[in-house]
């Protein structure tokens, strides 16, 4: 039988890595609310054992941990084949650009910084989970040369094939699909693929735009660097 998508997200599996428990209680409660599925635990050795066990849709990983860095405990989970594509949102107090770069090179998903509003806590994790949900594919596709993206669906194919962004690359991809040719400052990025009111170094773009490039193959050379200003996507040829 058909699951509705409402029924679908309520199937997911949360681990929550959080040594501190008021963190920990809080975001289980929000999340048990939304009606996911959730295992707490507050070690990084633990939450590699419940991995091995138990199949998750996400990851909420703090980064200090009482036994390891969780960018370690990020890394071990993308270098595995079997889980590298299981994303992983980072919550942590330490907000620095640098920490939030690391996080980001190590595979992170998503990161926020603590304290966290809850309300953008839940539509975070609300839109990393609704790119697992299977949906059907809509004739809304975004195509630019080789490149074609599917807003409905969450999908992006590249010289005929699938290929697998994250959720910040897919944005991006969005909005330099939907401004062809036109030079976009870092600012600008942030503002349409982060929305208005994000506190993001400019910095994080750099790291996305470079990921987002390698992932594209040989398209990716059409993702130029404005000097003095940010990038565009140059139209196919
Ligand atoms: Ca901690």
């Amino acid at each position: 039988m058909n699951k509705s998508k409402e029924e679908n997200m309520k199937d997911f599996q949360i681990l929550i890595v959080e040594d501190d428990p008021a963190v920990s209680i809080l975001t289980r409660d929000l999340l048990l609310k939304e009606g996911y599925k959730v295992m707490a635990v507050f070690e990084g050795k633990d939450g590699l054992n419940a991995l091995k066990w138990e199949k998750f849709d996400l990851v909420i990983l703090d980064l200090g941990l009482p036994d390891m860095d969780g960018l370690e405990l990020c890394a071990k989970i993308k270098e595995d084949p079997l889980r590298k594509d299981l994303p992983v949102f980072i919550l942590t107090a330490r907000g620095s650009s640098e920490d939030i770069v690391k996080g980001l090179e190590a595979g992170a998903e998503d990161y926020l910084p603590k304290p966290f509003n809850e309300r953008e806590f839940v539509a975070r994790v609300q839109a990393i989970l609704r790119r697992r949900s299977p949906l059907p594919p809509k004739d809304d596709l975004i195509v630019s040369g080789k490149i074609k993206l599917s807003p409905s669906s969450h999908e992006v194919w590249c010289s005929g094939g699938p290929i697998q962004l994250t959720l910040r690359e897919f944005d991006i991809l969005r909005v330099f699909l939907s401004n062809p040719g036109k030079a976009l400052t870092r600012e600008d990025l942030i503002k349409m693929a982060w929305g208005p009111a994000t506190a993001i170094v400019p910095k994080v773009v750099d790291v996305h735009v470079g990921h987002l490039r390698s992932k594209l193959g040989p398209e990716g050379k059409r993702v130029e660097t404005v000097p003095q200003v940010g990038y565009k996507l140059n139209p196919a040829k």
